[in-house]
């Protein structure tokens, strides 16, 4: 059991310290005039000419003028980079003093966010976990456990039965390879569920790793 600190330190981090564009924690953190932040990279991402002049925010739609030199213009968000290095010496503490689990999610369910019976799990980047369970959903939680979403893959002949997980990473992105029993194949999809690779068509007897 995650003791009641870093358990608070983790859910801190789920709802007040993760970009909501890259959905890690802040790099960089630049705030804007609605008072929202976001990591200085994934706003110059956002913004896609130097012609532009205003930002609407990604959360809130709020419009802050962009500065001449682009995101690394915008203030830093002082407290979330002192709330994160606070955290971080304080949990890497705490874990060094235990042993056994540094953390467990999930509660047995069929709702978005549970678990039924999970079969495999694989990690996308540092902070997002991809867990296939035998509802025949994959779902997406940060590395913390909370729930982001569920892939579901369309255009299947029969229903996927997901078996085991490798992911492939570029720049943050993953290509997930799921093995199908059902479909006898291995597919290949990306975080929206859109299949991009496909591995046998039905020459596959039962894949599961
Ligand atoms: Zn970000
Ligand atoms: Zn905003």
């Amino acid at each position: 059991m995650a003791s009641t600190a870093s358990a608070l330190a983790n859910q801190l981090r789920d709802e007040f310290l993760t970009c909501s564009l890259c959905f890690s924690s802040y790099k960089n953190p630049k705030l804007l005039s609605c008072q929202h932040s976001f990591c200085r990279e994934c706003l110059d991402r956002w913004i896609v000419s130097s012609k532009v002049k205003l930002l609407a925010c990604p959360v809130c739609r709020k419009e802050s003028v962009i500065p001449v030199n682009g995101a690394i213009g915008f203030s830093a968000s002082i407290l979330i980079t002192n709330l994160l290095e606070y955290l971080r010496t304080n949990v890497k503490d705490e874990r060094e003093r235990k042993t056994g689990f540094l953390f467990q999610f999930g509660e047995k369910g069929s709702s978005d966010g549970q678990l039924y019976k999970p079969q495999s799990v694989a990690m996308v980047g540092k902070d997002r976990v991809i867990v296939a369970d035998s509802k025949n959903r994959l779902q997406i939680f940060s590395r913390y456990g909370k729930y982001k979403d569920t892939i579901t893959l369309s255009s299947l002949d029969k229903k996927c039965v997901p078996r085991c997980l490798a992911v492939a990473t570029s720049t943050g992105e993953g290509v997930v390879y799921v093995s199908d029993m059902n479909n006898k194949r291995v597919w290949g999809c990306n975080l929206k569920g859109e299949i991009v690779k496909e591995i046998g068509k039905d020459n596959l007897s039962m894949p599961s790793g």
